[in-house]
């Protein structure tokens, strides 16, 4: 399968280019060039396949040329050693829990996929190159996508991660999940804000002496394999409803309502993808916290970019969404569509909301009360759209992106309860928490990344 850019200037890559660059040339994002309709048998018999082979029809249509089947196969399973279940709250309303995962929250399926993707292509002599059989990976974090970055890389051989997070600025139950592995992972404790992490790593990928030193590449959300492999929970939720609910794909196509809780959108984009390829789903609602670039573009036709607002939800804290850019190329068949037809069809399949944080808190107190379920701030902005737009008929799924206890300190103060840690995530925090201190001056980072 070859990849283009969303900018259109820069050449087509295979996979192995558009996952080792991440971003391409022109500074836009990689599309697959072709979206393979499954067959009907498939949906047909969806209901009654697991979810690993679910997983494993979704994941041939997108790197089935490039990935020999076996291979292919194992990476699947490799990376669903987890369930992501769906599980009633309400009447109409299912809870696509994607929280079962080393790190309590979604990112950890397309962190695995990433980094077994990446062994395959290091393991067929095709990842690095003469020079160098390890790939660096560096990560700047404000938490969560640290800790799914750190915990999927960890002990593949061949790939090293450094993971950049600002130092005190992030809770203590993320740290630990990525100072405490040891192995093939280092923590950096920069001292300065996330914006620094991030302008240390954006600095070393353009650092000629330093990329002839190492090969160095990021694992950010824009990455093909992070987002594409999101889609494998969607299609194993719709068929656990068509499962639980005895219904065909016609019936799920009139009534299935997908919402998900949005920042970056690589997550909702995974769905969307999921539906070109033919995922009976009728419509899909972005559910923003306060940051409302895409509800307003949905609202006006234009889309307007802001400085980011700190929120409850702070994973979802995000003002101008990198993939946007994606649904932009993929409803204007590759810009073959005015903006005016474009945000017809936009429109047409999505709708919007954006929450407060007291309509979260308001939303996570009465989901608690009316239900016992424990919302986190995230999923709580799901929720809410769900019971806000749903109409008769219909029956919604939000995604759950993270385990409330992931959020403790808050879920614990909003619902005046204490929420029960998973002991996977208790079992982190008894390690010995490990880093590199460090400066926010490049010259430091680079001098460091030189005696590796
Ligand atoms: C990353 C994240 C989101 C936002 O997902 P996007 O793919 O960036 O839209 C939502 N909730 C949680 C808990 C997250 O970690």
């Amino acid at each position: 399968m070859k990849y283009y850019s969303t900018n259109h200037q820069a050449p087509e890559a295979d996979l192995q280019k558009a996952v080792v660059k991440g971003l391409a040339e022109d500074r836009g994002l990689y599309m697959p060039e072709e979206i393979h309709k499954l067959p009907k048998a498939f949906f047909d018999d969806m209901p009654t396949m697991r979810f690993q082979d679910i997983a494993y029809n979704v994941a041939s249509a997108f790197f089935g040329e490039d990935v020999d089947l076996d291979g292919l196969q194992d990476l699947v399973n490799d990376t669903l050693q987890f369930d992501c279940p769906i599980v009633k709250v309400k009447e109409n309303i299912y809870s696509l829990e994607l929280f079962h995962g080393p790190t309590l929250a979604f990112k950890d399926v397309g962190a695995r996929f990433m980094a077994r993707l990446l062994q395959y292509f290091l393991r067929n002599g095709r990842g690095g190159t003469a020079t160098h059989s390890t790939v660096n990976v560096l990560v700047a974090t404000s938490g969560d996508t640290g800790s799914a970055v750190a915990n999927g890389f960890l002990g593949v051989e061949g790939i090293h991660v450094y993971v950049l997070y600002p130092k005190g600025k992030v809770s203590p139950i993320q740290e630990c999940q990525f100072t405490t592995l040891g192995k093939n992972i280092t923590a950096i404790e920069v001292d300065g804000v996330f914006d620094d992490c991030q302008a240390l790593v954006k600095a070393a990928f353009m650092d000629e002496e330093l990329n002839r030193h190492m090969m160095l590449t990021s694992a950010n959300s824009i990455n093909v394999a992070r987002f594409l492999p999101q889609a494998f929970y969607y299609f194993n939720a719709v068929a656990r409803l068509r499962e639980k609910l005895n219904m065909n794909s016609e019936q799920a196509a009139a009534a299935i309502v997908m919402c998900v809780p949005s920042g970056n959108f690589g997550n909702i984009c995974a769905a969307l993808f999921g539906h070109q390829m033919g995922l009976p789903v009728k419509r899909f609602i972005a559910a923003n916290n306060a940051n409302d670039i895409f509800y307003n573009y949905l609202q006006t036709g234009r889309y307007e970019p802001k400085p980011s607002k700190q929120t409850l939800a702070n994973a979802m804290d995000v003002g101008d969404p990198s993939n946007f850019a994606r649904i932009i190329d993929l409803y204007s068949e590759s810009g073959q569509l005015s903006a005016e037809e474009t945000y017809k069809r936009i429109t047409s399949l999505i709708s919007g909301a954006t929450y407060s944080d007291e309509q979260i808190k308001e939303t996570m107190r009465e989901c608690y009360k009316e239900t016992g379920y424990i919302l986190d701030p995230h999923g709580a902005c799901g929720y809410r759209a769900l019971e806000e737009q749903l109409q008769p008929g219909e029956i919604g799924i939000f995604c759950e992106t993270a385990h409330p206890a992931k959020f403790k300190e808050k879920v614990d103060d909003i619902l005046g309860i204490d929420v029960e840690i998973p002991e996977r995530l208790a079992a982190f925090m008894k390690g010995e928490k490990q880093s590199v201190p460090m400066t926010k001056d490049f010259a430091d980072f680079k001098a460091y990344l030189l005696k590796q």
